[in-house]
């Protein structure tokens, strides 16, 4: 096998040149969708993309496209790619590994003479955080189609700006009919990205080969009660809505615990009390809840079981509510050729590896809708993610983009 001579110098300077585009001071990075920051860094990277000599689209979202053209361009090209927003005070590796890591490894082949027989495309995704619109990966639910142009009009930021206007102002004009592909695009997608977890660094592991994602589910939920004076207010009758919400929050951890799966999680990560004074019965509650598993039916349980016991609450203790549940994704397993061919490029190299579920998901589990896909894992320091301290040597990253280069040249020969 060609080993590849991957420019470990070049990609990390790049690496560290994304991460000054940021809203926050580092080594923290904040990168929001359609920020000055944001549009900045796309700027950036445009120029990146060119240098390169890669063909670029950006479709209505401004998910953007870039192209080594195959031999045979008939053919369905290999994808690979992540994303470069990031959440408030998080890192400057989430997502960006695997844009930048991917333009790396298309350099590579490049650089190496590998003319490959299929294209092979990076995606750089719009918006893989639900920060500004509430839902996760944006770009790539719109690319699958599970999330329509009539959805994408309607959504509104927290400070009530529309989508529509937001993407049109940042210089993506098209129609939104656009944006879905069409299952020939790709023959496979591969992502590369961060562990976001310890499991590699605590097994002394170079590779981690992603078998499935975790099938998330998310639930916002609006409790409607009585509010008053907490001293003048007798306790009969009173409809508290954080009594309530306690009541739910408690089964939701309970969900998990009974659900019998190794790996269901279920989290009430968000809690707002209204009016939210000591001396004032809490009349309106709104909780977020975050539920999932890798088995469809054991997160399928848990989520109705959790929509029982809200409806047994809110009629035992008559509080009004609204449920909406926000997502409820499928879990995806990964394409077994392309986890073969991963594998014997990491054993091929000579690295040491593990295959692993995430339990995380990415932009790859939409992907997973239109072609056979599979993820490869980097590890992180002490598991850290979503916050300044995520790092991953420049030697682990490089070890990354080799395998990707590797398994793409496979893949694109096939
Ligand atoms: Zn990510």
């Amino acid at each position: 096998m060609t080993r590849l001579s991957i420019n470990t110098p070049r990609l990390i300077s790049e690496i560290n040149q994304l991460a000054t585009f940021s809203d926050a001071p580092a080594p923290a990075v904040t990168r929001i969708l359609y920020s000055d920051q944001d549009q900045a860094a796309r700027v950036w990277l445009r120029q990146r993309i060119l240098d390169a000599g890669l063909t670029m689209r950006e479709d209505a979202l401004g998910n953007l496209f870039a192209r080594l053209i195959g031999s045979d361009p008939t053919l369905p090209a290999v994808g690979t790619g992540s994303h470069i927003d990031a959440i408030p005070h998080s890192g400057k590796y989430d997502g960006v590994v695997g844009v930048l890591g991917g333009l790396e490894a298309i350099r590579a082949l490049q650089e190496a003479g590998i003319k490959p027989k299929r294209s092979i495309e990076l995606v750089m995704f719009t918006a893989e955080e639900p920060t500004r619109f509430g839902i996760g990966c944006l770009g790539s639910r719109a690319m699958a189609g599970t999330l329509k142009p009539a959805e994408l009009l309607a959504m509104t930021d927290s400070d009530g700006a529309n989508l529509d206007d937001l993407r049109k102002g940042a210089g993506f004009t098209q129609s939104l009919d656009t944006v879905q592909l069409s299952p020939e695009t790709y023959s496979s997608f591969i992502e590369l990205h961060i562990e976001q977890g310890p499991r590699l660094e605590r097994d002394k592991l170079q590779i981690g080969i992603v078998t499935s994602i975790a099938a998330p589910a998310t639930l916002r939920v609006v409790l409607h009660g009585d509010g008053g004076h907490a001293g003048a207010t007798l306790m009969p009758g009173r409809r508290d809505a954080l009594v309530a919400a306690s009541e739910i929050v408690q089964d939701v951890e309970r969900a998990a615990h009974e659900s019998g799966s190794p790996d269901a999680v279920a989290t009430v990560g968000l809690l707002q009390v209204h009016p939210g004074a000591v001396n004032s019965i809490p009349s309106k509650v709104t909780l977020e809840i975050d539920i999932r598993d890798t088995r469809l039916d054991s997160r399928d349980g848990m989520v109705d079981r959790v929509l029982a016991k809200i409806e047994e609450v809110c009629e035992r203790r008559k509080i009004g509510r609204d449920v909406e549940v926000l997502n409820r994704d499928d879990p995806c397993q990964s394409g077994p050729h392309i986890i073969k061919a991963a594998e014997s490029v990491t054993q091929e190299l000579g690295y040491s590896y593990k295959k692993l579920v995430s339990r995380a998901y990415h932009d790859t589990l939409f992907m997973a809708q239109l072609c056979p896909t599979a993820m490869i894992f980097v590890p992180s320091e002490n598991g850290y993610s979503h916050r300044p301290e995520e790092y991953t040597t420049d030697e682990e990253i490089a070890r990354g983009v080799e395998v990707l280069a590797l398994t793409m040249a496979k893949l694109a020969n096939e």
